[in-house]
């Protein structure tokens, strides 16, 4: 909670603006010009340390100059990550902490990365409990409080055995078998109800699985970045899902571009708070072919663990055809730009370390 002061200083600054206070949404045209900042926002990602938090914030600071953009995270940074701009101690736990680094910081845009993925979380699910739900609720709240403009990933895992699987559209049944999947139905379902009860500028967009050649955090799609490391150190990979496993994919490039894309495309523009995106469909097999157009000695084995039926649960297609309509989602890169990408990455990675 904010403390009291603070809230006589906010209900103070409303009271200054009554003659522009009409509400919608529950929200004041106050509140939303103070979370409109888009043409220079100064960004928090939280759990930035991940797959994906240093690509994004490359992306961003890019846009918005290094200084705007703070990476934060519970863990050591590399030299390379301290010496490239703001990082920051943040903990989603401690709500305290956020609020202070939202106002030393003056945050506009939150992008809340930390999480515990879906392999990671069933084998801790007290951690993934407090971190996914708890932490998004610290996020939620701060981001009403200030008046953030709210980035919140889910994922096709918010999908269980009982959605249509080919393909998922962007609202169907959801009840997902994993504490991530619950936790990010639970988080999509708590950043609309404070869009539509407090006007928060919540985003959320569910994204199949992320392949870049950064190490992924511990999810059921992580094979398909693994498969490339293997290919070009051993030419030898032993697959955990079974060869006609289908799932929704997408390259680091088109996820960075799809999160920045949404945040700025305007409020009319939106029809809902949660979209589907995605850019691809395959299966180990698929890829497999694919890779042996430039690694023909590519050799593979698969032996199905617990991930397999955490795949056989999700979607095999996912429909983004609202996020095409509503703000024109496109993706840039489809299987075969993705291996022939993912393999000069990995090799140029390889050859660097
Ligand atoms: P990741 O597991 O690689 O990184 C998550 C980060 O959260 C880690 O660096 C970890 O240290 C941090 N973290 C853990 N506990 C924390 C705490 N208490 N406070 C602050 N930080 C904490 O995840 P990722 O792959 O980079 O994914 C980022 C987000 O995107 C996640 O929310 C994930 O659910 C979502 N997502 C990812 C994918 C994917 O394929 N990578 C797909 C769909 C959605």
């Amino acid at each position: 909670m904010l403390p009291r002061a603070a809230c006589r200083v906010l209900a103070g600054k409303l009271c200054q603006f009554s003659g522009r206070t009409a509400r919608y949404h529950g929200q004041s045209e106050w509140e939303q010009s103070s979370h409109s900042c888009t043409d220079n926002p100064r960004i928090l990602i939280t759990g930035s340390l991940g797959q994906l938090g240093p690509v994004m914030a490359h992306f961003l600071r890019e846009k918005y100059s290094v200084d705007n953009v703070i990476m934060s995270d519970i863990i050591k940074p590399t030299k390379e990550i301290a010496e490239s701009g703001p990082y920051i101690f943040a903990d989603v736990l401690d709500f305290k902490g956020l609020q202070r680094i939202v106002v030393m910081h003056r945050i506009d845009w939150i992008i809340h990365f930390s999480a515990l993925l879906s392999a990671i979380g069933e084998q801790n699910v007290p951690l993934a409990v407090r971190v996914n739900i708890e932490g998004a609720h610290n996020v939620i709240e701060l981001a009403k409080q200030y008046r953030l403009k709210l980035f919140l990933p889910s994922t096709i895992g918010a999908f269980g055995p009982e959605s249509p699987r080919n393909p998922t559209p962007n609202v169907t049944i959801q009840r997902p078998k994993t504490i991530y999947g619950v936790s990010k139905v639970h988080a999509e379902l708590m950043g609309e109800y404070y869009h539509y009860r407090f006007g928060l500028d919540f985003r959320c967009l569910r994204f199949p699985g992320v392949i870049s050649s950064d190490p992924p955090g511990g999810g059921t799609t992580d094979y398909a970045v693994a498969i490339f490391f293997e290919s070009l150190r051993e030419k030898l990979f032993e697959c955990y899902l079974r060869p006609d496993t289908r799932l929704p994919m997408m390259y680091i490039e088109d996820c960075k571009r799809a999160i920045w894309e949404y945040m700025v495309t305007p409020s009319e523009k939106l029809k809902r708070r949660v979209y589907n995106v995605t850019a691809m469909s395959f299966t180990p097999e698929e890829l497999v072919t694919a890779i042996r157009k430039h690694i023909p000695s590519l050799k593979i084995t698969y032996n199905p663990d617990s991930r397999q039926n955490i795949a056989d649960s999700w979607p095999c297609v996912f429909d983004d055809s609202e996020a095409r309509n509503d703000w024109g989602w496109s993706h840039n890169y489809d299987i075969n730009k993705l291996v022939e990408t993912m393999i000069r990455d990995v090799r140029n990675k390889m050859e660097a370390s």
